[in-house]
């Protein structure tokens, strides 16, 4: 077997491996680099291999960093199965098609301010492209071995183990020949009250290991605490928390440590709203796979019991003029896509 790093190397995003075995090839991930502008400007370069020279591609999971650029694969010529467990596929379902509308808006954008250097400008995919490619999803179980081979010539086993981190992430375990390569994905802390734990156990001869935080310690505090303090400091003020927030995942965490919150009687029962249409498809998505998540059953319905979701453009710019106190999650428009 031959691996062949296409990105996330020398930076954290662009997460893409190629592995060869006989006449097979397959990639495991297929991220968007995400970041500063050269960083971006990689994702119009060609492909380092012809897409319809891919036979499979393998998903550790939904954030754009490692599933961003499939879009794109399919639309230049790839045919083949992306093999991925369940939450992946729906989670998927919601940020790609969400990645195509946001390059959409952003080419619409600079064609209408005029400061692109293409006439006209043109976006990277479209949603339409993004809806598209969910066609060739192929679902897989947990820990279960499922065997692909291109016309039985190099034949690929693999599985998938939790990984913490996001509903559906995986590391995925790869045999071809007489050799292992374990793929790590992104790794969940452990800590997470949310996600379950990464369940590593399994075997490799060898281990591709993501590093996005390698190189520092996360902090020892409480994030509920923090919360805690921030609104109660903001409530005294009688001002508006607004908390910025990615749509799939983060936000469900923060809602999470505020039904805590409120639960224990911590926080003064202000109104909650989640000022995003996408993160709200998030919850259901997470509904629909509560057995990957530590909560008891029950629990997760209540951590939107009083949450108001906002879905239209008209609530949303009406909440902007709120001066009550209120909590607002705010996913779209401040910080787009997921990462
Ligand atoms: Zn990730």
């Amino acid at each position: 077997m031959k691996i062949q790093f296409l990105g996330a190397s020398q930076t954290v995003t662009g997460s893409r491996f190629l592995l060869k075995h006989g006449a097979t090839t397959v990639l495991v991930d297929c991220g968007l680099f995400q970041g500063f502008k050269n960083l971006r400007l990689r994702n119009w370069a060609e492909f380092p291999i012809a897409p319809e020279k891919i036979d499979a591609v393998l998903l550790t999971h939904a954030h754009l960093d490692h599933s961003g650029y499939i879009p794109l694969l399919v639309k230049r010529g790839f045919r083949g199965p992306i093999f991925a467990t369940r939450a992946t596929i729906d989670l998927c379902g919601i940020l790609l098609p969400d990645s195509g509308f946001l390059q959409e808006e952003e080419a619409r954008l600079a064609n209408k301010r005029g400061y692109s250097k293409h006439h006209p400008a043109l976006p990277l995919y479209t949603a339409e492209d993004a809806k598209h490619s969910l066609d060739s999803f192929k679902e897989v179980s947990w820990k279960t071995s499922t065997t692909f081979t291109r016309n039985g010539a190099g034949r690929f086993e693999f599985e998938f183990h939790a990984a913490g981190h996001l509903l559906g992430a995986a590391s995925v375990v790869v045999r071809a020949g007489s050799s292992s390569v374990a793929f790590s994905g992104d790794v969940g802390r452990v800590s997470d009250p949310l996600i379950r734990d990464p369940q590593p156990n399994f075997a490799a001869d060898h281990l591709i290991i993501e590093s996005t935080y390698g190189n520092r310690r996360h902090p020892e505090t409480d994030p509920e605490e923090e919360i805690r303090e921030i609104v109660l400091q903001t409530h005294a003020k009688g001002g508006v928390l607004l908390v910025p927030s990615f749509a799939v995942g983060r936000a469900q965490l923060v809602l999470y440590y505020l039904h805590r919150l409120r639960r224990r009687q911590a926080i003064p029962r202000l109104p909650i709203y989640l000022n995003s249409p996408m993160a709200a498809q998030a919850n259901r998505a997470f509904a629909a796979h509560a057995s990957e998540l530590k909560l008891a059953p029950g629990e997760l319905a209540s951590i939107w019991e009083n949450v108001h979701i906002v879905s239209s453009s008209e609530e949303s710019k009406a909440l902007s003029e709120k001066t009550d106190p209120a909590i607002i999650i705010a996913a779209s428009g401040m910080a787009t896509g997921a990462f």
